[in-house]
C-alpha cells in the first residue's frame, strides 16, 4: 500500500511554489501549480511517433518506473499582460523563464526526496535544453508527456493548454510509486481552432510568421528566440539558455484556462 499519493505530491508542490518568492527573493511570478499522473503503460509507446524518433520512454529513464508525473507552474496574469506589449519579450518574461527553470529543478528534487523517503526511486530530467539541436525537439518532452497524462492538449501554437492555460512552464518525473491515473482534462481539445471554433489569434500574433493554422515552422521560431537573447540588452545578465518570446501565448483566449471548456 502506498503511503504517498498524488494528493500529497500536489500539496508539496503547491507549498514549494508558494514559498518561492521568499525562498529565492524573486518577484511573485507564479500561480498555484497543477499536476497530473499516469501509470506507465503502452500509451507512452507512441512518444517516438508524436514527439521525436529518439524520444525516451519512461522506462529508459528508470527501468522500474510505474508512474509518470507531469506538472505545470502557471505565470501570474500581470506578467503575461506585460509580455503582450510589442514584438519582443519583456524583461520580466526572461527573468521568470530562468527563475522558473531553477524552481522546477528544485521542486522536482523535493518531490523525488518525498518519494525516496517512502522507498520509491524516481528520475528527473532538466526543465529545458534536453533537446536535439538539429531537430529542435526534446528527447524528453514535458509537453508531450503532459498531453499523454491528461494535463493538457496541444494548441495551434504548439504549446500545451492546461485547465490553467498555457502561460507557464512544465516539469516531470518518473517514479516507482504506483500513483494511478489522475488526468485533469475533460475535453478532447483545448484549442478553439482545433475544436472547430473561430480563433487563430496566436497565428496572427507571431512576429515572424512561424505559425499557420496547421503548421509550425520550428526553425523560424527558434531563430527568433535566439535573436531575442542576443539583441535585448536587458537580457545580458541572464544565461545564454534564455530562449524566450511567448507572444503567441500572451493574452490569448487560452492563456489562463481551457477556452473550449468555457
Ligand atoms: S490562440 Fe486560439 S487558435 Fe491559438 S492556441 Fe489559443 S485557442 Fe488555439
Ligand atoms: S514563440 Fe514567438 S516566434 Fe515562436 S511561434 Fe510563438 S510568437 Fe512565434
Amino acid at each position: 500500500m502506498n503511503n504517498i499519493d498524488i494528493v500529497l505530491l500536489r500539496q508539496k508542490l503547491e507549498e514549494f511554489v508558494a514559498a518561492e518568492p521568499q525562498t529565492s527573493g524573486t518577484k511573485e511570478f507564479w500561480e498555484s501549480p497543477i499536476m497530473a499522473s499516469a501509470l506507465v503503460d503502452d500509451r507512452f509507446a507512441i512518444l517516438p511517433e508524436i514527439a521525436m524518433d529518439e524520444h525516451l520512454l519512461p522506462t529508459d529513464l528508470l527501468a522500474t518506473a510505474r508512474s509518470v508525473v507531469v506538472f505545470f507552474i502557471p505565470f501570474q496574469k500581470w506578467l503575461v499582460k506585460e509580455n503582450r506589449e510589442g514584438d519582443r519579450p519583456c524583461q520580466n518574461w526572461g527573468r521568470a523563464y530562468v527563475q522558473t527553470n531553477d524552481l522546477i529543478e528544485r521542486a522536482s528534487r523535493a518531490l523525488s526526496g518525498l518519494l525516496e523517503k517512502e522507498g520509491y526511486r524516481s528520475e528527473l530530467t532538466p526543465a529545458t535544453h534536453n533537446f536535439d539541436e538539429e531537430k529542435l525537439m526534446a528527447r524528453w518532452s514535458h509537453k508531450h508527456l503532459g498531453h499523454l497524462v491528461g494535463l493538457g492538449r496541444f494548441g495551434t501554437h504548439c504549446m500545451l493548454i492546461t485547465p490553467k492555460g498555457c502561460c507557464g512552464r512544465f516539469g516531470s518525473l518518473v517514479t516507482e510509486a504506483k500513483l494511478g491515473d489522475h488526468p485533469l482534462m475533460s475535453t478532447d481539445e483545448a484549442c478553439l481552432l482545433k475544436a472547430g471554433k473561430k480563433c487563430g489569434k496566436c497565428v496572427e500574433r507571431c512576429p515572424v510568421g512561424a505559425l499557420k493554422a496547421d503548421a509550425f515552422d520550428r526553425r523560424k521560431c527558434w531563430d527568433r528566440l535566439n535573436e531575442n537573447y542576443k539583441t535585448l540588452d536587458y537580457f545580458s545578465d541572464l544565461p545564454g539558455t534564455t530562449d524566450v518570446c511567448g507572444k503567441c501565448a500572451a493574452m490569448m483566449p487560452c492563456s489562463f484556462a481551457n477556452p473550449v471548456k468555457i
